[in-house]
């Protein structure tokens, strides 16, 4: 199932419009694109830059690092200004990011860890002013439980790949090697829409963006 969450037409559109302005950005995501790297599609990365322009956090935290786009995404949206840590939990790819973090510059103000965030998450203090969830698609909700008591009210999270390609949504069962990731998916969402702590918008961006407030 290709992306099945807006048209192929709106998509084109929008992706020759959301050009990332940064030249190394640019380098970065064609590399991506070339090594079958994930990294944040032109809309999302626009609105992760707008939101961390917006927020102005301290100490923004990604969890699931891949190449360092998103982080580096982040870094500029912040003006440069937010503390971030960043966790990837495959080596190759951590050491790939942190390369790309150091030629851009950003290793004073972005730390990359190495390792499962399921356990380095208990090793973080926080508090997060912004969260952005973006690892195992399946896991979303544990990662969200274990970050609970790293942010405040008035923290947003922002959590990618919500809609899964559209499976998320789409009528019926889903086929058998989604099946897990969809309900865990779905269980999210609602969790995430229907409980007073949280105020969550679910968007179709990308591959679909929930942005949840932190309310109490
Ligand atoms: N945020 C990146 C893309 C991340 S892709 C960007 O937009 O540029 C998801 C990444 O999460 C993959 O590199 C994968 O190895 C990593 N990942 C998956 N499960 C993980 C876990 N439990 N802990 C840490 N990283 C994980
Ligand atoms: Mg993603």
């Amino acid at each position: 199932m290709d992306n099945q969450i807006t048209y192929p037409y709106i998509e084109e559109f929008l992706n020759a419009l959301q050009v990332p302005e940064d030249g190394f950005l640019r380098a970065l995501e064609e590399n991506c694109r070339q090594e079958d790297i994930p990294a944040a599609v032109r809309p999302t990365a626009r609105l992760l830059y707008l939101l961390a322009a917006a927020k102005a956090p301290k100490q923004i935290l990604e969890i699931g690092t891949a190449a360092g786009y998103s982080a580096l995404v982040l870094y500029l949206g912040s003006n440069k200004q937010a503390n971030i840590i960043t966790i990837e939990k495959d080596e190759e790819r951590f050491l790939m990011a942190r390369q790309n973090l150091r030629s851009f510059g950003a290793l004073d103000k972005v730390k990359p860890i190495c390792g499962d965030a399921e356990e380095v998450l208990d090793t973080l203090e926080g508090p997060f002013d912004l969260v952005f969830i973006d690892a195992a698609k399946g896991a979303s909700m544990r990662y969200f439980e274990k970050i609970l008591d790293k942010v405040k009210p008035g923290s947003m999270v922002v959590t990618d790949n919500v809609l899964y390609g559209g499976r998320t949504a789409a009528p019926g069962e889903p086929a058998h090697k989604h099946r897990t990731g969809v309900r865990a998916m779905r269980e999210y969402l609602d969790y995430l829409c229907h409980e007073p702590k949280f105020y969550t918008a679910v968007l179709p961006v990308g591959d679909g963006v929930a942005i949840t407030l932190i309310k109490e």
